[in-house]
């Protein structure tokens, strides 16, 4: 992954004529954290460790869910790029739980079969979910298999540009071949958490 210029600081003007404008109090209502009261004040982005890799920030996102950007919210690249940890939320002035808004504008691309801003992510998030719903747990080995077949159009470079730490994980036995399973009834619990519209896509 590779840093990201900012589309904030573009010089293209901001088509307003498709905002939604009940958009932020949408989100609101699913996410519970009122967007309304953001200041714009660029504390979540100062803190976040994804920053230099998003076409936004948390701070651009929240101003286009603001705006009613949806579109342009729901197609962004930092809403795949939030690692969820939290630190934007820890320093915000006015406790909006970003992470919260991150997961929701996540589902809301996926339900609205929008084009996602970060594919290979995006497909991480699908292969990860299989694997947990195969053996109730993540299987490293099938995971990193899966995601690759998925990913199988990104070219050569993504496909080998990992070659080296897998390399170094299954030296250090990192990477179990026999994948360990949830026994009883534990693995159907997980199957009615790990699932939905991400797998269908
Ligand atoms: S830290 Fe909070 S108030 Fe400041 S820009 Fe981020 S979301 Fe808005
Ligand atoms: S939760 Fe997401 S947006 Fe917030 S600091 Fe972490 S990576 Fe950045």
């Amino acid at each position: 992954m590779y840093p990201e210029a900012k589309k904030l600081s573009s010089r293209e003007p901001v088509n307003m004529n498709e905002a939604d404008l009940k958009f932020a109090s949408e989100i609101g209502e699913i996410a519970g954290t009122d967007l309304n009261t953001c200041l714009t004040c660029m504390s979540c982005s100062g803190g976040c460790p994804m920053y230099a890799y998003m076409d936004y920030g948390p701070h651009g996102i929240m101003r286009l869910a603001v705006l009613g950007l949806k579109r342009e919210a729901l197609t962004s690249s930092t809403i795949w790029r939030c690692v969820g940890c939290h630190a934007c939320a820890a320093v915000c002035p006015m406790a909006i739980n970003i992470a919260a808004v991150m997961d929701y504008l996540r589902q809301e691309c996926i339900d609205d079969r929008l084009p996602v801003g970060d594919r290979p992510l995006f497909e991480f998030h699908r292969a990860f979910l299989y694997s947990v719903r195969r053996h109730g747990r993540s299987n490293k080995v099938e995971l990193m298999g899966h995601h690759k077949l998925l990913t199988l159009g990104s070219g050569p470079k993504a496909w080998f540009q990992d070659a080296w730490l897998g390399t170094k994980m299954i030296l250090m036995g990192k990477f179990h071949l026999m994948p360990s399973r949830l026994m009883g009834n534990g693995i159907g619990q997980v199957r009615k958490i790990a699932t939905g519209s991400w797998l269908d896509w």
